[in-house]
């Protein structure tokens, strides 16, 4: 890894169910938060107001609009709210980033490290610290994101790169697929122990993330392609799956 990670302390992460399958996290610290990826405002807003809780910044990984369609109205809500996300012509206003940045976030006194992980869409990026990465919808459970506009190599390599983050780091990924992506992943590797014991964990399991990227290297199709020829075949095959 040619950037060194951050380290926050005295955060909690949290899921927020939006739409039918994705995942808003949200990081709270005292009674302050950071959202990211508010694909949708209202469960957001629901949940910040129950807690009483203030939205200070929002991450952005992509332009999807399950990522990024409640912004505006949590800047009504919030009309302080900072914004970060990578380089676009969104309609609100976003502080761009890119490969190597580091993002502040003064109030909670807490930062991340910007990847660059092009692929699922050319304008992807993913937010790190030691200990935690929002991945959006680069890496899933057990899977990773559809190649939308990227090329293979250019997914290949944003994988490549994640997969040297340290291995006890957790995985916020933006979507729950995991228990499908097993079916999947079975299918590849079906005397794979690890994915055998992983599918019988998360029976009557609701919500299976985050992970652990040690977790993954060796159980996830796509982090465990021997090459790019073989990450090409397992994702053309994954799309008709
Ligand atoms: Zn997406």
């Amino acid at each position: 890894m040619q950037f060194s990670l951050p380290k926050n302390t005295n955060i909690s992460i949290h899921p927020i169910k939006s739409f039918t399958d994705n995942y808003i996290w949200m990081i709270k610290k005292n009674k302050d938060a950071v959202i990211i990826d508010p694909g949708d405002a209202s469960p957001v807003l629901e949940i910040l107001q129950k807690e009483n809780i203030h939205l200070q910044t929002i991450l952005i990984t992509h332009k999807h609009a399950d990522h990024i369609g409640g912004v505006k109205e949590l800047i009504k809500a919030y009309p302080n709210v900072k914004i970060c996300g990578p380089k676009n012509n969104f309609n609100f206003v976003c502080k761009e980033v890119d490969n190597g940045d580091l993002v502040v976030i003064d109030v909670l006194n807490i930062s991340f490290r910007v990847i660059a992980t092009p692929g699922h869409t050319l304008d992807h990026i993913v937010f790190a610290d030691e200990n935690h990465l929002f991945c959006g919808d680069t890496i899933f459970g057990c899977g990773c994101g559809r190649l939308f506009e990227g090329t293979f190599s250019q997914m290949h390599t944003s994988l490549n790169i994640l997969s040297k983050l340290p291995r006890s780091i957790k995985i916020f990924c933006a979507h729950e697929y995991t228990k499908k992506n097993i079916e999947f992943a079975l299918m590849i590797e079906k005397n794979n122990e690890a994915l055998i014991a992983r599918k019988k964990s998360l029976i009557g399991v609701d919500i299976t993330l985050p992970s652990t990227l040690s977790e993954e290297l060796k159980t996830n199709p796509f982090l465990r392609s021997k090459n790019l020829a073989q990450f090409k075949e397992r994702r053309i095959r994954k799309d008709n799956f």
